[in-house]
């Protein structure tokens, strides 16, 4: 049985974000997205209850995958939970470098644990939730980058 845990700050989930969950959830027998929870709150637009609730939402047809979050060392939660697998999703070459380094540390860290790279869909390849927000701050259209309970949530904070 593989367990696979899918990291991330998910602020918030992109389109992007559920095409790597939803193929990853085919290939693995349970899925955890886990959403880090940064000791600098004040840098995340959502909450970490926020993001684990839209999580939720916008996973809830996959009965493989679960919400979770966790502080700290991502080995350290991955043993905790038993999983042997970390999902992580390339977008252009930009992303290779720090993943790269990443997934070397982690295995460093924990021999077992193995990395698996998504390589995004074309139609994310230049999709971060840093422009999302970006674009959503400014009133720009976000549709196609999130799901659409996501696109109001986002219209919400911005209009406070
Ligand atoms: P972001 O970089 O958008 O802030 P996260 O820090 O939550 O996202 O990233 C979590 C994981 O999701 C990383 O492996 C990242 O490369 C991947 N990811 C983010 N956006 C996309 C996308 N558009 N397509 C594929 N993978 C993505």
């Amino acid at each position: 049985m593989i367990r696979a845990i899918y990291p991330g700050s998910f602020d918030p989930v992109s389109n992007g974000h559920l095409d790597i969950i939803r193929r990853a959830a085919e290939k693995v027998d349970e899925l955890i997205v886990a959403i880090l929870v940064n000791r600098n709150k004040s840098h995340s637009l959502f909450t970490v209850e926020e993001r684990m609730e839209q999580l939720k939402l916008v996973t809830k047809d996959l009965p493989n995958v679960s919400i979770d979050c966790f502080q700290g060392l991502l080995v350290d939660f991955a043993r905790q939970k038993d999983a042997q697998v970390i999902i992580r999703g390339l977008r252009a070459v930009t992303d290779f470098e720090s993943e790269f380094q990443m997934a070397l540390t982690n295995r460093s860290l924990s021999p077992n644990l193995e990395t698996f790279f998504i390589p995004t869909s074309v139609e994310y390849l230049y999709l971060s939730s840093s422009t999302i927000k970006e674009v959503a701050s400014f009133g720009g259209d976000i549709c196609g980058m999130v799901p659409c309970e996501i696109k109001q949530a986002l219209m919400d904070k911005y209009k406070k």
